[in-house]
């Protein structure tokens, strides 16, 4: 068994050392976790709503515990890291009301009473990256739970801490162990093992696109089910008609949330000609005034990068000639820290073409209304974006023309668990969370009783 050494990315002083599981430990996780599935399937919705209430009651009183952990760990600000918790709560809870609401269908037909039953797949693997650990792992773990079946998740090696936390709770809270079990590796080891194992019914793999489309194809090869949610590349299109003072000060948060190692990132900032120069000059000190540093304080916007090598690949998008308009401060170091910078680059700049998934965010002008959308979906992702305008026909025409996921208007916001979220082209496959993410963890059965005909 080897194991990993993790680093605090704030102080890089050492935190926790986590053993890694190898393909053999995964075999013996989906044969404990098919046997404890059936007897979960077997309970009553009422009695498995209890197991999700009690589980999300667990993380409410670990909060604070949950918190620090990730801190931390990942370097997320505390209260960011407060809220993801919290978010865990909701997630568990919102879905603790699905099992006594999972019904089928009773369809009209000649000759007898056709029925549908939504049954649960089975075993299905979770593969979390490492940008949001708890929220990602939620959004699985409650409709596939309550629809029913066990749950497997492999967290990223790099942030492992809280989930391998979420397991435990679970535990505490009275659900079995091998119902939900955590599994920390590599993801060329327990990763791989959870695609290719034919005990295990569905994957939800969350991470890069590259990584996602090896998922898919492994796959394939049991016909298994996948959700994936992929990369991003979203934009932030401000219009001259908006309340440009409002979209200036609220744009470093739509990209620099996290440190900008989020899917749903805006790190593309489209600007109408008109209005741009005025947009750079509110952007500029809105950008300067983000507070980076020590995650624990509360009043922290922006924590370190997770590792020196991530942020050595961000750093690639910033090399010493490129055309930087303005940046905000970063601590010296120790620590991953990587400064708010904004880029003003040409249309088909790498910056502006790859996910950087850092605190670096492009800003270009556009003509018009065509040329913003055109610009806007000029990527191979689709996840999220957000549409600035006071005008309410430009904002339905321009949110029905851009090919993403999930889009808002005057507003940074993406993630809603009462709202399906994912992404269109190679952002993703299938949605999580909102109301219907539990039939994704389930197969429809049709069952058709003849009634023989009286006398
Ligand atoms: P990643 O490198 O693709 O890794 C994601 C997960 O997959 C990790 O747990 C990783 O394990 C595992 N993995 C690696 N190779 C694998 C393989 N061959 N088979 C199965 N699993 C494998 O992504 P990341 O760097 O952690 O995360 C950043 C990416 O995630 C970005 O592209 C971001 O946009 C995307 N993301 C998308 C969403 C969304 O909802 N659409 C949300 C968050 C992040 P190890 O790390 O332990 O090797």
């Amino acid at each position: 068994m080897t194991a990993t050494e993790l680093v605090n990315p704030a102080t890089e002083e050492a935190l926790a050392s986590v053993e890694l599981l190898d393909a053999a430990a995964v075999d013996d996780a989906v044969a404990r976790a098919a046997v404890a599935q059936r007897r979960w399937a077997r309970l009553s919705p009422w009695e498995r709503a209890e197991g999700l209430r009690a589980f999300a009651a667990a993380v409410a009183a670990h909060t604070d515990e949950l918190a620090a952990l990730e801190v931390a760990n990942s370097g997320h600000p505390i209260a960011s890291a407060e809220w993801e918790a919290g978010h865990v709560r909701d997630v568990l809870t919102f879905y603790a009301g699905s099992p006594e609401r999972l019904s089928g269908r009773q369809i009209p037909v000649a000759g007898g009473l056709d029925v549908t039953f939504n049954e649960p797949l089975g075993v299905v693997g979770v593969i979390t990256p490492w940008n949001f650990p708890m929220p990602i792992a939620s959004w699985s773990i409650g409709p596939a739970l309550a629809a029913g079946n066990a749950v497997l998740v492999k967290p990223a090696e790099l942030t492992p801490l809280t989930t391998i936390r979420l397991g435990e709770l679970a535990v505490q809270a009275g659900l079995d162990a091998d119902l939900l079990q955590v599994l920390p590796g590599k993801g060329a080891v327990v990763g791989e093992r959870l695609v290719t194992h034919p005990g295990v019914r569905k994957v939800v793999f969350t991470g890069s696109t590259e990584v996602g489309k090896r998922v898919m194809a492994g796959a394939a090869a049991h016909v298994k089910r996948v959700t994936l949610e992929l990369g991003g590349k979203s934009a932030n299109i401000v219009f001259a008609d908006c309340d440009l003072e409002r979209a200036a000060a609220t744009a470093p948060a739509g990209v620099f949330d996290n440190a900008g190692q989020d899917c749903c990132a805006r790190s593309r900032i489209l600007v109408q000609r008109s209005v741009y120069e005025r947009f750079m000059e509110l952007l500029e000190p809105a950008v300067r005034a983000v507070a980076v540093g020590d995650p624990a304080s509360r009043d922290t916007e922006m924590g370190p990068l997770v590792s020196a090598e991530h942020r050595a690949r961000v750093a690639s998008y910033v090399p010493d000639d490129a055309p930087v308009a303005f940046r905000g401060t970063a601590p010296p170091g120790p620590g991953f820290w990587f400064p708010p910078t904004v880029l003003t680059p040409e249309r088909t700049d790498r910056s502006v073409t790859e996910e950087i998934f850092g605190p670096v965010v492009t800003v270009l002008p556009f003509e018009d209304e065509h040329d913003a959308v055109g610009l806007a979906n000029d990527t191979a992702y689709g996840l999220s974006g957000s549409i600035w305008t006071d005008e309410l026909s430009r904002a339905l025409r321009v949110s029905r023309a851009i090919e993403s996921g999930n889009l808002s208007v005057n507003s940074h916001s993406s993630v809603r668990y009462h709202t399906p979220f994912g992404g269109f082209k190679q952002s993703g496959l299938g949605r999580e969370l909102g109301p219907d993410a539990p039939l994704h963890f389930t197969e429809t059965k049709n069952v058709f009783i003849a009634v023989a005909e009286e006398g």
